[in-house]
């Protein structure tokens, strides 16, 4: 038995998508659009702001690393009288427009830039005075994702590399997920497969078009993994890594990705087989190790700045709270786990 539940959200991918944007916004049957940016990513928000015309009744350019509440407060404040809200930018952007939809009801329409995937889910991970905490609400869906890959043209090659193996993990970890369903496995199959032939690609050529595109579908099917089924061992030890130590999101994912394949590869037998046939390679783990190893990425959580003195009490937490995995959790076995994601060391 399997169950899936389809996400609504109405997808618009191509390259000059941005130019729909006031289209999308009628759809809706808005007029009063609250448009949201960060503080670094302003060219594509100026653009916006300029084809959107008067339909803009408030311009808010405060999205922040990890969505701080206050942050959410002042943008809700600022929204008084608004219709629709307008995302344009990463997984920090998309957050503030989460956590505004959940406060507000207000329809969503949000504009990707890199490959975190957030926009797909149904999750909203909020710091409260520093502390992160996570929820889950079908209310913080937008209603709709306009995938626009020119807009993923200037994302930095060490960005891209590291959101793309972020995306890479959700569709890995999807595979062996207690939830997994044919549906979702067809996604994260495709999203593996686009994703090992395009980041060589855009690390060698960054204004490769067709590489870019490749990777933002991947995306879009990776946040829709990450969206549906539930997430195991590698997902929780980054949430770890980044909460209790202050590790970077996308680059630990990036760093402990293959050792997380590595400990559960035994416990999820079938789904490292279509794995490592998605990335064309006889193993999975060891393909994805190979696949960083050749990218201008990070390799190991001393290069993060995690003292290896760490490590004990990061497998600790990591066992603390029991949740599905394909394979069953020892402090000692992830403790081994971690000195391999440490010292970077491929993986047997
Ligand atoms: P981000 O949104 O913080 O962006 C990182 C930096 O890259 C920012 O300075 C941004 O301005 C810049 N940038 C973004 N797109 C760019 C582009 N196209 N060109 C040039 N610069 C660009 O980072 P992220 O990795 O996209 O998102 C990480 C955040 O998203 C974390 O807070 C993470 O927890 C959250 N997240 C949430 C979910 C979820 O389901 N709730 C899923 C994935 C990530």
């Amino acid at each position: 038995m399997f169950t899936y539940t389809a996400n609504p959200a109405r997808i618009v991918f191509g390259r000059g998508t941005l130019d729909a944007l006031p289209a999308e916004v009628r759809r809706l049957g808005a007029s009063r659009v609250l448009l949201l940016g960060g503080p670094t990513l302003t060219g594509p928000v100026d653009r916006a702001a300029e084809s959107l015309g008067a339909t803009v009744a408030v311009r808010f350019d405060g999205a922040a690393m990890h969505t701080p509440v206050e942050v959410t407060e002042r943008a809700v404040r600022a929204a008084a009288g608004v219709d629709c809200v307008v995302a344009i930018g990463g997984g920090s952007a998309t957050g503030l427009a989460k956590a505004i939809a959940l406060r507000t009801d207000l329809p969503q329409i949000i504009v990707p830039t890199t490959y975190a995937g957030s926009e797909m889910t149904p999750v909203l991970g909020e710091t409260v005075g520093g502390r992160k905490t996570t929820r889950s609400s079908p209310k913080v869906l937008p209603e709709v994702v306009v995938y626009d890959v020119e807009l993923t043209m200037g994302l930095p090659v060490r960005l891209s590399m590291t959101s793309g193996i972020n995306a890479l993990a959700h569709a890995v970890e999807a595979l062996y997920s207690a939830d997994a369903n044919p549906v979702i496995d067809q996604f994260a199959l495709e999203s593996i497969h686009l994703l090992a032939s395009a980041l060589p690609r855009i690390a060698a050529d960054p204004s490769d078009v067709d590489a870019r595109t490749a990777a933002l579908r991947a995306a879009w099917l990776a946040g829709s993994c990450l969206g549906s089924v539930g997430m195991g061992l590698h997902h929780k030890l980054c949430h770890t890594l980044g909460g209790s130590f202050g590790l970077p999101h996308a680059e630990t994912h990036t760093v402990v990705l293959a050792h997380a394949m590595a400990y559960n590869a035994p416990g999820a037998p079938e789904a490292m087989r279509r794995i490592a046939e998605a990335l064309d390679a006889p193993d999975a783990p060891t393909a994805v190790y190979d696949l960083v190893a050749t990218l201008p990425a990070p390799q190991s959580l001393a290069e993060l700045g995690l003292a290896e003195a760490d490590l004990g009490k990061a497998a600790e937490l990591a066992v603390a709270a029991p949740y599905p995995n394909p394979r069953p959790l020892t402090q000692d076995g992830i403790e081994n786990l971690l000195h391999a994601a440490w010292s970077g060391t491929r993986p047997a």
